[in-house]
């Protein structure tokens, strides 16, 4: 039995903590927050629950295996609810559009608002996504990527690599398969899922849309973070120690082997932990810069990806708004530049002027009073931080002005809440920055602009990474198939 410290008890790290556990290692989990989940958390007030991460579950089997790998039932934890639509884009020239998972019904929705051709055009891309999904699933999403050996291996095995398109971009991609714009903005905004810019995101992204719109989107009554509370009782049924208010400040190794972690409890005691193995789920930047400083690492880590502006909204009323809504802008680009900004040619990041606004109302008596909503309000924004590409969002007075132009907007676009308003609270990339300890608050890390991320296998015997910063990416169940890669790494060597 190998002792096995999990740094961090996000989604990567408990889903990680649970399989090396099930598998017979002694595992604790330091966590530096006082609950476990991360991103995946939750805010209640006046008898509204919001989750203010996730809203939207996909790719269930991803679950349902790490459930059935350490002897559980998912179900028997999570009533999962299929969402139809999965969400309702509404674009500017007034026209809406229900997404749901099935293909034949959504061609068929594509064609009734419109026409025809754009029907057509969407399931000549579906027929491209599926060849790019199998490809992903089969070759990129369950297997290790650590470094360029794996790559030229990649390179021998894709057969669909025609398919993937390896240095085209997502929306080269929409420019190629579908003639009406808003189909093309419908695909650019999968980009955002991690973290991207679609204009310069790879076409592989066109998986995204497929694992959503083909294995569908499901709601978690209760909210999603009961996947967080399931997660940690699996854990704790298997045995695993999880210590809360435990801040790593180091991981030490010698001889290129890990040899211990140095632990800071809550009241600012200091221990040192010997132990061979550790899985860091802290984000990678954090890692080769505060944890194991690795200059060569930390250098491949310039792109980072967007961060998110959240009002958590008690609302009197019903809207009759559907479980997830997308307004989108008149300008998407306009959007895209002032996330990123262009700090290369002078131009500074921004809060978005109009940007894609994505609601979520959940129907579910759990999470809000009788005859009223809890509105989760999302929107890109730039990452927190003093660089050009980045905003400065503890700027006295921003927040708040930037909320009410989100009010304003959603008013515009046919969502007026406020005069129902009974409070409203406002998350910047600051408060994500700080709470999950997320760099800049950025939701994915790592952006996904290349087609790789941070390899499982860190650059010393003994040290693993899991979680949305690592391969193969941000989102739940990609962060839940990291810790299948890494605890699989760590069972072959022990
Ligand atoms: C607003 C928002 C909306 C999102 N929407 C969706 C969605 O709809 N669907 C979806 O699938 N995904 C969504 N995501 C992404 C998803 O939440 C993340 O990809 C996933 O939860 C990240 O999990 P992780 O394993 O990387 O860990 P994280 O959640 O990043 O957790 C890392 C943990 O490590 C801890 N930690 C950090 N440093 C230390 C240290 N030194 N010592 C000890 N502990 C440490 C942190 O406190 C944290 O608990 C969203 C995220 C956000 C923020």
């Amino acid at each position: 039995m190998t002792a096995v410290a999990v740094i961090g008890a996000g989604v990567g790290g408990l889903a990680a903590a649970a399989r090396l556990a099930a598998a017979g290692h002694s595992v604790t989990i330091y966590e530096r927050a006082d609950t476990v989940g991360g991103k995946l958390a939750r805010y209640s007030r006046d008898g509204f629950t919001f989750d203010t991460g996730p809203s939207l579950f996909t790719l269930p089997q991803v679950f349902e295996e790490l459930f059935a790998d350490v002897g559980a039932n998912l179900h028997d934890h999570l009533d999962l609810v299929r969402l139809d639509p999965i969400v309702r884009h509404h674009f500017p020239d007034g026209t809406a559009l229900d997404s749901c998972a099935d293909p034949a019904e959504f061609a068929g929705r594509i064609g009734t608002a419109f026409g025809p051709a754009a029907a057509a055009d969407w399931s000549r891309l579906w027929s491209r996504a599926e060849r790019v999904w199998h490809a992903s699933w089969r070759d990129v999403l369950r297997n290790p990527f650590d470094g360029p050996a794996d790559l030229a291996k990649l390179a021998w095995h894709v057969r669909d690599l025609a398919a993937i398109a390896p240095g085209r971009t997502l929306r080269g991609l929409g420019r190629e398969y579908l003639r009406d714009a808003r189909l093309r903005m419908l695909l650019d905004r999968y980009a955002t899922y991690a973290g991207a810019d679609p204009r310069r995101a790879p076409a592989a992204l066109v998986a995204v849309p497929y694992a959503e719109l083909a294995f569908g989107g499901w709601y978690l009554r209760g909210g999603l973070g009961r996947l967080a509370d399931a997660l940690l009782t699996l854990c704790l049924d298997l045995g695993v120690v999880v210590e809360t208010g435990a801040t790593v400040t180091r991981i030490e190794a010698t001889g290129g082997r890990v040899q211990a972690i140095r632990v800071r409890g809550a009241r600012g005691t200091a221990h040192r932990v010997p132990v061979s193995t550790v899985v860091a789920n802290v984000d990678a930047l954090t890692l080769y810069r505060d944890l194991l400083p690795s200059p060569r690492r930390l250098a491949a880590l310039t792109d980072r990806s967007l961060a998110g502006f959240v009002l958590l909204l008690g609302v009197r009323g019903e809207s009759g708004l559907a479980h997830h809504t997308v307004f989108f802008p008149r300008d998407y680009d306009a959007e895209f530049d002032a996330v990123f900004g262009d700090p290369g040619r002078g131009v500074p990041a921004r809060p978005p002027a109009d940007p894609t606004v994505f609601v979520t109302v959940a129907n579910d008596p759990s999470v809000r009073p009788d005859g009223h909503e809890a509105w989760f309000v999302l929107v890109n924004a730039p990452r927190h931080g003093l660089a050009a590409d980045a905003v400065d969002w503890r700027r006295p007075g921003l927040a708040d002005a930037y909320a009410d132009r989100i009010l304003d907007l959603l008013a515009a676009r046919g969502a007026d809440v406020r005069d129902r308003l009974v409070f409203r609270e406002v998350r910047t990339p600051a408060d994500l920055a700080a709470s999950a300890h997320a760099p800049g608050g950025a939701i994915y890390g790592t952006a996904n602009h290349a087609l790789l991320r941070p390899a499982n296998r860190g650059p010393v015997h003994g040290l693993h990474l899991v979680g949305g910063s690592a391969h193969p990416g941000g989102g739940l169940p990609m962060v839940a198939l990291s810790a299948r890669i890494a605890a699989a790494q760590i069972n072959k060597t022990r």
